[in-house]
């Protein structure tokens, strides 16, 4: 079966999402809604993208998927303005705090925001509102982000980095729909407190509604669809409440796409199963701590975490696109970063964000293409391949993107 990037079309998911919102009588956030759905199935051809670069390697990747960006674009007639922000570690340093109400305004105010990564060393200790990791968690929140969608796709040309045997891990191509925005992260109450023997305690509340289950059942459901059709709901309905009424809410949501196979999974099952045989999943959908959890595990089947992008959108407004990977200090300023996270996120935002899917396309293939040729970071190399840095890696991809035609570098597993 031939895979690719390709696979994860979702063309313009929020725009899906648009259409089967029933609100008779529409906030003015529904109509702000409206406005850039329709934008999206026409697309406008000139956007406003927010880079924040952020804290570590975050500027050296940003810089240079912002570069792939601007060649992938005038190439397809696409004019981009962008413009940079402080968040992080960056932010605190320059302005005090980890989000800047400028940043915010500028993200809410673009169609789309790209982001490197935050934190390092130098703000660990800092106290919790003065954490770049603040700064992020404030950021999904004021973007009001709840769908968290996260590819692990296993490219044969980097099968030797997974830790499973290559007959597990070969032709893998799956995505774990999060939600972001609820659960037990946020669920009150929640706090310390002592309890009737006089012991410490610390306690949290895990908590969704009806509505907030159904938005992220139906980001899933457009997701399967446009993927091979199959979704599994991943839950602990045999023991929380919380689970039980997800589950009861998915089932219900599945009538309105009877072209998509839904199954339910307990979550410890999920775990074990994804490592036994992650083939066997398509498309997961699942709860904010499950999700948290589940999306890592799925990544490291993949075995580089400097490849793996992720989109996080919401109902409106821009959505918000990153590597997975965080700001690596460790290798911070040494050239030595994998970049193809944050491209691979670039393309994740012209598909999901703006709805330039040919654009999209050929940022993907000229990964591929890419990594066809040889060229690795060291996060990914191994013998017989060039060995390359971050800059030189870009290099690479921007020459593919001149050069590839699409779908030529399209590989059959
Ligand atoms: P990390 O992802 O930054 O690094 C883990 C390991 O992977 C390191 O050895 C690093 O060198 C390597 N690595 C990561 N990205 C790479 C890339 N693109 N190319 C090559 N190698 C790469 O995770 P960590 O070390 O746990 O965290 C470091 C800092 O990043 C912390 O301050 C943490 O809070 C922050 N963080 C931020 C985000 C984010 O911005 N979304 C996510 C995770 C961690």
């Amino acid at each position: 079966m031939a895979a690719c990037f390709h696979q994860l079309n979702l063309t313009p998911i929020r725009s899906a999402f648009q259409s089967f919102q029933s609100n008779p009588n529409p906030t003015p956030k529904c109509a702000r809604f409206r406005s850039r759905s329709a934008a999206i199935s026409n697309p406008k051809r000139s956007y406003n993208i927010t880079l924040l670069p952020g804290d570590g390697i975050g500027p050296e990747v940003i810089s240079i998927a912002k570069d792939v960006l601007s060649l992938a674009a005038s190439l397809e007639g696409i004019e981009f303005q962008f413009q940079e922000m402080p968040v992080g570690g960056a932010a605190i340093d320059s302005v005090g705090v980890p989000l800047p109400d400028e940043t915010l305004s500028v993200a809410k105010q673009s169609d789309a925001v790209l982001l490197g990564a935050i934190g390092g060393y130098k703000w660990d200790k800092n106290e919790k509102h003065l954490k770049p990791e603040t700064g992020l968690l404030l950021l999904r929140a004021g973007l009001e982000v709840f769908a968290n969608l996260r590819p692990a796709t296993v490219l044969p040309q980097l099968i030797d980095a997974s830790t499973l045997k290559k007959e597990v891990a070969e032709g893998v191509d799956l995505m774990v729909v999060r939600e972001l925005t609820g659960g037990i992260y946020f669920g009150k109450p929640r706090g310390f407190g002592t309890n009737e023997k006089g012991e410490d305690i610390g306690f949290n509340t895990e908590l969704y509604s009806t509505t907030e289950v159904d938005r992220i059942a139906r980001i899933a459901f457009e997701t399967a669809r446009k993927r091979r059709g199959k979704l599994c709901s991943v839950d602990k309905a045999n023991v929380l409440e919380a689970s039980i009424l997800w589950r009861k809410r998915v089932t219900k949501i599945a009538s309105e796409y009877p072209d998509v196979e839904l199954s339910h999974m307990y979550v410890d099952n999920a775990a074990m199963q994804l490592i036994r045989n992650p083939k066997q999943f398509d498309t997961i959908v699942t709860n904010n701590i499950f999700g948290d959890i589940l999306s890592d595990e799925a990544s490291m089947l993949t075995g580089s975490i400097g490849m793996l992008p992720s989109a996080s959108l919401g109902e409106s407004g821009p959505g918000l696109f990153e590597p997975i990977h965080g700001s690596a200090p460790d290798i911070a300023g040494q050239d030595k970063a994998n970049p193809l996270a944050t491209i691979l996120s670039a393309a994740m935002l012209l598909r999901y964000g703006l709805g330039e899917e040919h654009t999209a396309k050929r940022i993907e293939d000229a990964v591929l293409e890419t990594l066809n040729k040889g060229f690795r970071t060291g996060d990914i190399h191994s013998t017989g391949k060039m060995l390359v840095g971050c800059k030189a890696m870009g290099e690479e991809v921007l020459r593919s993107v001149d050069s590839q035609r699409p779908a030529a570098v399209s590989y059959q597993n």
